[in-house]
């Protein structure tokens, strides 16, 4: 696989076929047109740092999705500068926190966002960034004189500012080579190609948007469809148009779809409301022999929502990964249909090299040791993973950055912890272990056992009555029962346990009247239907029901805010 900078690899591809659509208005654009407008729009970018060199500088941007993002993505890059895309989706205050802690040189704002910029940059700011506005950056027209080569050495990336879950976003720093890593360890997992034409919903400012959906099948030479914001109809109609009468020859069957649950949870809810006509011809556009693949990720995929899928699809499976903003993907299910294991996010992906260290002993869990002989039960590691794909720094918080790594214990690289928790379990699907034993052609990378995510360490596992509970393992459950439509567990101080499990739920409309005598389905209800599935102490003590739980653009719930908004009392 190339380890080219994404500026250069995109020259290698034909320059007559198409890079990037515009789904509503069907404006399409060339991979040709894209390597000229990248290296037209970095001369300029360079002739308006105010004489400073732009390598190394964090040049921030609010561009709306689109072939303009990708131009302006790329042209920061190939001036060696790091891109710092910024979502307009922010408040101000948000932007400028993220302007003074990139202490970025520039602000390049699209037309569109010129105002919302004048109104970032005239205030509350610490660092002056330059207040660049590219008249037109996008052109669409071929030019024959391009060249990108820069001797000096390369200082550019991306620094991506982690979602907020846990705390403030931190600036994540991920140097061009680790981007490039990052890609080549996807191409290579779900082999995009060039013929591949993926739908892109995602918002842009975080590692899925960009490296999944955007960088890597650049780097492949894929065609990425733009429809931003993301909305269930459009989706849907789009996914269905070839596959009408007298179909649009613009708009060719989507391949490829890389998105986070509650988008899923969110098309197979609007399924329904779609005429008949549609509805039959979603089966077609999502079969397996037109979609080739459906990822799901940035957070757990409930299994039902896995299932109603399967069903919706006839057959396409969805393929659950595991990933952060700091190390781009880490573990995936496999291509073939029997390696997307319900639950699990898979094994280590190419060029990652992943541990699980015991959250209780301190010791790495070595394979065949993932059963503790004293107790029978399975033992919980953090995930701390290395190799290139790992990011090198958090900007300008080095006490962060030597916290989450290890000692170079054994001269071949430090370790990052990523503080999500996981076990690993072997795989009995036969067809599997005919894969390990060599006699049925597979990836090579899916091998060994597969690993399942129990949640954050800070705010997933919950230790009750001195056991170790995953949050996760509890929600799976309750997402399985057709009162619940969503839930977030989690611990409350308790002077009995340590901590309690506690869990706050919306109910399905089946649960608003599931309840005995026909009222809300509640904790007794709760613990009956769980009885049977979970052990006592894993059973949630409390229930609270919501008419609903917030979460931020990627579909995550921030616990800490949960409790207090509920309970009025922290973690
Ligand atoms: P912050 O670090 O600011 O608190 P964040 O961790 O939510 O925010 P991201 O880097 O966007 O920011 O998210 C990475 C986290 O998302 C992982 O550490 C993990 O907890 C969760 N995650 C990602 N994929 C999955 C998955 N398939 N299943 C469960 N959790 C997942
Ligand atoms: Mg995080």
């Amino acid at each position: 696989l190339p380890r080219l900078p994404i500026f250069e690899a995109i020259k290698t591809h034909d320059g007559q076929s198409t890079a990037v659509v515009h789904s509503l208005s069907g404006r399409s654009f060339t991979y040709g047109e894209l390597v000229n407008d990248v290296a037209a729009a970095k001369d300029k970018l360079q002739r308006n740092t105010n004489g400073k060199s732009a390598h190394g500088e964090r040049i921030a941007f609010l561009v709306e999705n689109g072939y303009d993002y990708v131009v302006t993505l790329l042209s920061i890059l190939a001036a060696h500068a790091i891109a710092v895309p910024l979502s307009p989706t922010f408040p101000a205050q948000e932007l400028r926190y993220i302007l003074d802690q990139s202490e970025s040189l520039m602000l390049l704002s699209s037309e569109k966002f010129q105002s919302q910029a004048d109104e970032v940059l005239k205030e509350g700011l610490e660092t002056k960034p330059i207040n660049y506005k590219p008249e037109k950056i996008m052109t669409g027209k071929t030019d024959d004189h391009v060249s990108l080569e820069d001797p000096e050495s390369d200082k550019g990336g991306m620094m991506l500012y982690t979602s907020g879950t846990t705390n403030r976003p931190k600036g994540v720093l991920l140097p061009q080579d680790v981007l490039t890593a990052q890609s080549m360890s996807l191409l290579k997992a779900w082999e995009y190609s060039s013929k591949d034409i993926l739908l892109h919903v995602l918002p842009l400012h975080h590692i899925h948007g960009t490296v999944n959906a955007l960088l890597t099948p650049l780097f492949a030479g894929s065609r990425i469809e733009f429809q931003f914001p993301f909305n269930a109809t459009a989706v849907w109609e789009r996914l269905v148009a070839p596959f009408l009468p007298n179909p649009d020859p613009s708009k060719q069957p989507i391949t490829f779809l890389t998105v986070v649950p509650t988008i899923y949870t969110c098309l197979i809810a609007s399924h329904p409301t779609l005429s008949s006509e549609l509805q039959t011809a979603t089966k077609t556009a999502l079969h397996p022999s037109n979609m080739r693949l459906n990822i799901s990720g940035s957070a757990a995929l409930p299994t039902p929502v896995k299932s109603a899928w399967t069903e919706l699809s006839g057959g396409n499976v969805l393929l659950e990964r595991y990933g952060m903003t700091e190390v781009g993907m880490a573990l995936s299910c496999g291509l073939d249909f029997h390696n997307r294991i319900d639950g699990s996010v898979g094994w280590p992906l190419p060029l990652v090299q992943a541990r699980l260290v015991d959250t209780e002993t301190g010791a790495v869990i070595l394979e065949g040791q993932e059963i503790d002989k004293e107790t029978g039960r399975e033992r919980q590691g953090e995930i701390q993973l290395r190799g290139p794909t790992i990011f090198r720094e958090y900007w300008r918080n080095p006490t962060a950055t030597l916290k989450e790594f290890t000692n170079d214990e054994d001269g071949r690289g430090k370790w990052f912890k990523t503080g999500d928790v996981a076990v690993r379990r072997p795989i009995t699907n036969t067809e599997v272990q005919d894969h390990q034993n060599g006699r049925i052609d597979s990836q090579d990378w899916v091998r060994g056992p597969a690993y399942f995510i129990f949640g954050r360490r800070s705010a997933d596992i919950i230790k009750t009555g001195g056991e170790k509970v995953s949050a996760l393992e509890i929600e799976r459950e309750l997402l399985s029962l057709p009162q619940v439509s969503e839930c977030a567990v989690v611990g409350l101080p308790s002077e009995a346990w340590g901590q309690k499990v506690a869990v706050v739920v919306v109910l399905s409309e089946l649960g608003k009247t599931a309840g005995r005598k026909g009222g809300e389905w509640g904790a007794l209800d709760m613990r009956r239907a769980l009885k049977e599935r979970l052990a006592n102490y894993k059973i949630p003590q409390e229930l609270k029901t919501v008419a609903s739980i917030p979460r931020n653009a990627m579909g995550k719930i921030n616990k800490k805010q949960l409790v207090i908004q509920i309970w009025g009392e922290p973690l």
